[in-house]
This record gives structure tokens, sequence and C-alpha cells, in this order.
């Protein structure tokens, strides 16, 4: 084995430590936040009979899939939303280091993309059950951005201040605007607070990550809410949380936002 080989290992066998570790957390976070509690004290304890989670039984994924789902206690069943998000969050993880290693100038952005990757996790379940995106997640993202996008302009010499503030005033004015027309019935003020921080990111990598970004959360909350209405689980007016759909459109955009605009400016021929 190289030098290269044994470090890309030690980096990805962290990687798949650390991000199991954060997604365990972050089931934490997706509980007790909309509740108002502390996601430190107390530890994790069953929901059905409050015995406290010995730390054999709090390893990510493994645990519940050697007590097959049940409180070792009570056996009262615990979500598979449990081993899903730390799963997720594994997946996200991976994925975003794989496209920061193979992102010309961008490697350097990885930490700010694993803090909103994890965030976003947190937020798309939370928005899902709760309807809302809580201020505790969504206003440290602010100040974390911005050191974020700092260190990735110091470390790589690569700047895109112009493009990241053109990203976040568009995803705000589309998002605020709506917000605005709608009476906050399209979609929630946490909507509004959220779309900035996910403009700027984007906007940092390219304004085409952004437009794009912004189209696919528009694109498949439409196809979602289509598709739930067809199916009748959905009235018109049942609402829907457009976070999620943010959350999934800045992904893509992330992912393939750069490449779907150099392929569309060239069909058009500019
Ligand atoms: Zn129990």
């Amino acid at each position: 084995m190289s030098d290269a080989t044994v470090i890309v290992g030690f980096i990805v066998v962290l990687l798949v430590g650390i991000g199991l570790a954060v997604g365990s957390f972050l089931n934490v976070v997706i509980y007790r936040v909309p509740l108002g509690l502390s996601i430190v004290r107390p530890g994790s304890a069953c929901p059905g009979c409050q015995t406290p989670i010995a730390t054999r039984d709090n390893i990510p994924v493994l645990s519940w899939l050697l007590l097959k789902g049940r409180c070792r206690v009570c056996r009262e069943p615990i979500s598979g939303r449990y081993p899903l998000v730390e799963l997720l969050n594994l997946a996200v993880w991976l994925a975003l280091a794989w496209w920061a290693w193979n992102s010309d100038g961008l490697i350097w952005l990885l930490p700010l993309l694993l803090v909103l990757g994890s965030a976003g996790i947190a937020l798309f379940f939370i928005d899902l059950e709760h309807h809302r995106l809580p201020d505790a997640i969504v206003l440290p993202l602010y100040p974390v951005t911005v050191a974020g996008l700092v260190l990735a302009g110091a470390m790589s010499g690569r700047w895109a201040v112009g493009s990241a503030l053109v990203g976040g005033a568009v995803w705000l004015g589309v998002i605020g605007g709506l917000w605005l027309v709608t009476g906050g019935r399209g979609m929630g003020f946490g909507d509004v607070k959220l779309a900035p921080v996910l403009g700027v990111t984007l906007g940092w990598v390219g304004t085409s990550a952004a437009a794009v970004g912004l189209l696919m959360a528009f694109g498949t909350g439409a196809v979602v809410g289509l598709a739930l209405m067809a199916v009748r689980r959905a009235g018109r007016k049942s609402a829907l949380p457009f976070g999620p759909f943010l959350l999934i459109g800045a992904a893509v955009g992330l992912w393939a936002g750069e490449a779907i605009g150099s392929a569309y400016l060239n069909v058009v021929g500019l």
C-alpha cells in the first residue's frame, strides 16, 4: 500500500466513525429541540420505560440491529428513524467528501458542508414532523457559514464573495418574496431564514449551483405535492412543509448545479 492509500483509508475510517456518531447525536437533536429540551442532559432514555440507555445499547446502527429495534428492558419498539438518520448522515458526509475531493479548489469548503449537511438532516426531519425550522438550529448557521467560507477562501485562495452574495440575495428574494405574496401560506418564515444560508453557500460554488438548487427545490416540491394529491393523501389545502424541498434542492444544486448550468448554456449556444 502506498502512503496515499493509507492516508485516504485513514480519512475514510475517520469520516465513517465520526459521521455515524454525529448521526446518533442528530437523533437527540431531532427529538428534543422541537420540544424545547436540553440536548445535553439528561442522557438518552427509553421513551417507553425511561430506563437510561446503556453505552453498549447506544452504538450507532449496530445496537438497533442487535436489539432488533426494541428496548432491552421493556421491549418497546424503537423507531427505525434512529438507524436511518445515522446511516443518512454517514452517506451525506461521504458524498460531500467525495464531491469536495473532486471539485477544483473547493476541498476547504468541506468543513462547512459537513456542518450544513448534518444540520440539514436534522431540519429535514423536524420540519416533516413539526412543520417548523427551529431558530435554535437555523440562526447559528449564519456565523458558521461566514466562518466556513472565510476558512475555505483563506486556505485555498479561491474567493467567490460576489457570486455568494448573488446566491444569497436570489434565494432570500425568491423565498422571502413568495412568503410575502402568499401571506405565509406557501412557506413559513423559517424557510425565509434558512434560504440565505443555502443560497450563499451554493453561490460560493457558482451561480449555476445556486440557480439550479432553487429551481430543484420548487421542482421536487411540485412533483411530490402533485403525487400526494394524486394518491389523495393530501388535499389541495393540506400544508406540505417546504424546508425539506429547500434542502433537497440545495443538495442537487451542489452536486450537479455547475454541470447542469454549463450543459444548459451549451444548448442555448452561449
Ligand atoms: Zn424501555
